[in-house]
Parts: C-alpha cells; structure tokens; sequence
C-alpha cells in the first residue's frame, strides 16, 4: 500500500488513441504517437500528424546510425 503507479485504476479514456502514423497501429501514448513513432517526431523525422517527410528516408538513417551507436 501507499505506493500508487500511474495508470492502474485511475485510467482516463482519452477515446481509445491509436498511433497516428500510417500502418502503425499502436496504442498512442504522447501526441498521438506511440513511443517509438514519438521519438521520430521528436527527432523530425515526422510531422505532428505522422506524415514523412520527403527526405524521410536519409532522416530515417541518420537516426538509426544515432540510435545504433
Ligand atoms: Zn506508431
């Protein structure tokens, strides 16, 4: 007792939020992103309505060499 998580029996229905970007499908946990579609609009890979870039391909790879290394 005493110790209260986030969630748990205090979940607040914010209509059943689904991932934004396309053929994604996740369950959406920040603006409408789920945690990893976040991270590429936080890196501007996407845009706030998860649509790529034109140049989303070379963003994308820079990105995996940053994630990899
Ligand atoms: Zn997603």
């Amino acid at each position: 007792m005493g110790k209260k998580e986030a969630g748990g029996d205090n979940v607040i229905n914010l209509a059943a939020a689904v991932c934004c970007v396309e053929k994604c499908g996740k369950k959406a946990d920040k603006l409408n992103f789920c945690p990893e579609h976040y991270m590429w609009f936080k890196e501007g890979l996407i845009s706030k309505k998860g649509v790529r870039p034109t140049d989303f391909d070379k963003k994308y790879q820079a990105y995996m060499m940053k994630k990899a290394a």
